[in-house]
């Protein structure tokens, strides 16, 4: 393909996919497909010659769309909002255009240096503390490809860091012998990313127990880490979650903060979804304790309107971080190593892809503004769902709503929940998920489209309310 065929498919492409969304409603949100559908209807093997561009395009109407999963559709609920906007579409293209690889700042001085300016920019947005920006100067931000990666590296960088503290009080012990006496905490509801980072760093996880709003409490923390200590472990990181993937639950951040101050155990704080919400000053009593905070990640690709992938981590001192992460071969130091940033030692993959550029295009189209509105149209609509939950008497709501994720459930035996969630998915008019909170079966209704109006809520209720109908109906007769 050439530039002027390029030029012709491009905006055949961007026509595609303004088509895409402006008709989307008018599909089934999820696809009527089963496992192996599109190995049956493609070639066995790659093609020996090029094809027509056309051709590929036919066979995108024919056997991919058919097999999507409509996460941008106005009846999609389920899961947390997969972020997508128009600028943030445009800024990808372009990133991908340019094509640099930005695993340092010599490969590509704007790649780092807008990576950089668009994380301070959203640091201040969210509010966090001075240290945790490249301007505050011992710490900053890195976008990465997920929380579990944001998770992962925080957690081995703990890891790091606390052997080799160790080392320097026992230098003739053993890293083999120190490992496992190292213990991690979460609560029951962090994210499964949590107990997975745990895994691969082959540390202990404990997850410990919830209060009755399904928040992690200091105190719990504190026990916890005096009966580990007691049985000679060494707690070295806690990962507190505001806005849990079940119930969108907040652990006691201020609690939890003093503990690990106290105890001089890293504090990682999972803010994937809920984080986002914090560029609205209502909501800024989350995060009140971050000042004790060592680490933060909250996902624009979730509720920012940017695309996957962007996840965005920042920590208080970077030197903690990149000391657990970098190798310098020769071909990849450059003249200006010494004072320019190079991302490469700030997570794990070398290669790094220009990500900031959407980001930075969603923020200049929204402005702050935009985005608050867009965050809190979401709330809003959340709250309107919970009204219609919470006058039904049939229905009981679990947990506060807060952001714009309701967890509701029929009340009586779980097993009436879980058929009608079969029920609701199965009838292809909406998509929701479940969870389990405390026992107890849930379906979790999320605001996703960026579009989302109260018409779509009503639309979403009228269709729950049937089937729950139904479902009684049947059960009665
Ligand atoms: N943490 C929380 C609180 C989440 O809700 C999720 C996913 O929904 C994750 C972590 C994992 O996110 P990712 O897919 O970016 O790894």
């Amino acid at each position: 393909m050439d530039a002027s065929d390029f030029r012709k498919r491009g905006k055949e492409m961007v026509d595609y996919i303004a088509d895409y969304m402006e008709t989307i409603s008018n599909r089934r949100v999820t696809p009527d497909v089963e496992p192996g559908y599109l190995a049956e209807k493609l070639p066995k093997r790659a093609p020996k010659k090029g094809e027509e561009f056309n051709d590929i395009m036919i066979d995108v109407d024919k056997y991919i769309i058919p097999g999507i999963t409509h996460w941008q559709h106005p009846h999609f609920h389920a899961f947390f909002p997969a972020g997508n906007s128009f600028p943030s579409i445009l800024g990808d293209m372009l990133s991908d255009a340019i094509g640099c690889v930005g695993f340092s700042w010599a490969a590509s001085p704007a790649c780092t240096e807008l990576e950089i300016v668009v994380l301070d920019w959203f640091g201040k947005m969210l509010g966090l503390p001075n240290e945790f920006l490249h301007e505050g100067g011992t710490g900053g931000g890195v976008i990465q490809g997920s929380a579990s990666e944001c998770v992962l590296v925080t957690l081995l960088a703990a890891r790091h860091t606390t052997l080799k503290d160790l080392k320097g009080k026992f230098p003739f012990v053993d890293d083999g012998i120190l490992l496992p006496k190292l213990v991690a905490y979460s609560s029951k509801l962090a994210h499964s990313c949590v107990e997975k980072a745990g895994m691969i760093g082959l540390v202990k996880m404990r997850q410990l127990d919830v209060d009755e709003h399904f928040s992690l409490r200091g105190h719990v923390l504190e026990r916890a880490i005096e009966e580990d200590r007691r049985l000679g472990l060494i707690p070295f990181y806690v990962c507190a979650t505001l806005g849990t993937t079940a119930c969108c639950s907040f652990d006691h951040l201020q609690e939890l903060s003093e503990v690990c101050a106290k105890e001089s155990v890293w504090l990682h704080v999972d803010a994937a979804y809920a984080g986002n919400a914090l560029i609205c000053a209502e909501n800024q009593h989350y995060i009140r304790g971050i000042e004790n905070a060592t680490s933060f990640n909250c996902n624009p690709n979730k509720w920012m309107l940017v695309n996957f992938d962007c996840s965005l981590m920042w920590v208080r001192n970077k030197e903690l971080l990149t000391s657990s992460m970098a190798v310098d071969p020769l071909y990849l130091q450059h003249k200006h190593d010494d004072k320019a940033e190079d991302f490469r030692h700030w997570g794990i993959p070398l290669s790094r892809r220009f990500r900031s550029l959407k980001i930075w295009f969603v923020i200049r189209t929204y402005g702050v503004e935009g985005l608050q509105h867009y965050i809190r149209k979401h709330i809003r609509l959340a709250k309107l769902f919970e009204t219609y939950v919470k006058n039904d008497a049939r229905f009981e709501v679990m947990g506060k709503v807060t952001m714009g994720l309701v967890c509701f459930r029929l009340k009586g035996p779980n097993s009436l929940t879980q058929k009608l969630c079969r029920m609701i998915n199965e009838s292809a008019r909406l998509y929701t998920v479940p969870a389990l909170i405390n026992e107890n079966y849930v379906i979790r209704f999320c605001v996703c489209a960026q579009d989302a109006m109260e018409s779509d809520i009503e639309y979403a209720w009228r269709i729950i309310s049937q089937e729950a109908s139904e479902l009684l109906d049947q059960r009665a007769s």
